[in-house]
């Protein structure tokens, strides 16, 4: 049965290298005219979705339909409505952008003057109208990612693949990338980013569903997945940095009683303290009234959302230490591995 009130439905999808799973029963389902992220280490199985997507795999179990059509089935009509960014660029260093473009729309049939403008209106909408005349070989990191992405859409797709387009860009060059795909999704199209950046999916996608070995792990909107493994943190910058040991046993004990708080972090560079808690304005109180019973001054004293990393970090299983829970359908020990791997750090 097709479904053309999705974008991308996918069910039980299963790919095997020789005896390697590299999908193991993936589900998602990513609507129309969003940025839907997949988020994941190396080798989670993030490329060989999108090359099945994107009709260059085949799957050998479950079932994968973009813009309504089988990708086995039907691979004709879904290349004609979907772009695809990969991990390596597709440009000719030696032509200049807007010769690239060019030739992409000529291989694609359009005619000379149509490909010639369709270029021209490209460059202008990636910011590269004023280089469009230079070899690529000139261009910067982030330049060149944007004629990339420029490039997938000569055709205008109604959905793009993104596979890591900001892997080896410089924050510069990140935050260029990033501007470009928010103003295609205000044009309607819909993306399908993978990246192994928790950054880049909070900044980018409406939706993230964290993959590792082959299956989806966790699943939701960042603010979901940022409530659903423990809310709020009450963060204290202190003055002294000497008082910063005292400080965390009396916060731990007075939030962990007050307002189901959980364990603290320190960062004795930062003079800061970190601590998840259950219940926001009764973390503030009580973490304002212990400090100042205590004689503790503090320089800043603010309550916030978790970051995608402390999302990661609380799904290790400190979470069931604190009572605030995990993410509903989430594995811990698996989310936790992306974490892991892309700091290199074990938690
Ligand atoms: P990365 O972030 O490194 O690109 P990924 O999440 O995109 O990783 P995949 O490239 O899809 O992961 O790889 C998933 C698994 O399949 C990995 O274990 C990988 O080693 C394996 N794999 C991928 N391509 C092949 C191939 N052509 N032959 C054999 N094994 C492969």
């Amino acid at each position: 049965m097709t479904d053309r009130d999705h974008a991308i439905v996918v069910e039980e999808l299963h790919k095997h290298y020789g005896t390697r799973a590299a999908l193991d029963g993936l589900d998602l389902t990513v609507p129309h005219g969003v940025v839907h992220g997949v988020l994941g280490p190396n080798g989670a199985g993030k490329t060989t979705l999108v090359r099945i997507l994107s009709t260059l795999l085949r799957h050998d179990g479950g079932r994968a339909e973009v813009a309504g059509f089988d990708v086995l089935r039907r691979p004709d009509e879904v290349r004609l409505r979907i772009g695809l960014l990969g991990q390596h660029a597709a440009v000719d260093e030696e032509l200049s952008g807007r010769q690239n473009l060019e030739m992409f729309g000529r291989l694609f049939h359009l005619g000379a003057r149509r490909a010639g403008e369709r270029a021209d209106e490209l460059l202008g909408r990636f910011g590269l109208a004023d280089t469009g005349r230079k070899a690529v070989r000139h261009y910067s990191g982030g330049m060149r990612r944007r004629l990339d992405l420029a490039a997938s859409l000569v055709m205008a797709p109604r959905i793009l693949f993104l596979d890591e387009p900001t892997t080896g860009l410089d924050p510069r060059g990140r935050t260029e990338v990033w501007q470009a795909v928010r103003s295609l999704v205000d044009g309607g199209t819909t993306v399908l980013l993978t990246t192994q950046y928790l950054e880049e999916a909070d900044q980018l996608a409406d939706r993230i569903s964290v993959v590792d070995g082959g299956r989806v792990v966790a699943d939701g909107t960042p603010d979901e997945l940022k409530s659903a493994t423990g809310g709020d943190r009450i963060d204290v910058v202190l003055h002294d940095a000497g008082q910063l040991g005292r400080a965390a046993g009396l916060l731990e004990a007075a939030l962990r009683s007050a307002a189901g708080g959980g364990a603290v972090a320190a960062d004795a560079e930062g003079r800061r303290l970190s601590v998840p808690v259950a219940d926001r304005m009764a973390g503030l109180a009580e973490a304002v009234r212990v400090l100042a019973a205590a004689g503790i001054e503090a320089a800043d004293l603010a309550v916030r959302r978790p970051t995608l990393d402390e999302v990661f970090l609380h799904l290790t299983g400190d979470g069931a230490a604190d009572g605030t829970g995990g993410a509903a359908g989430a594995r811990p020990a698996a989310a936790a591995a992306v974490y892991a791997d892309k700091e290199g750090t074990t938690v």
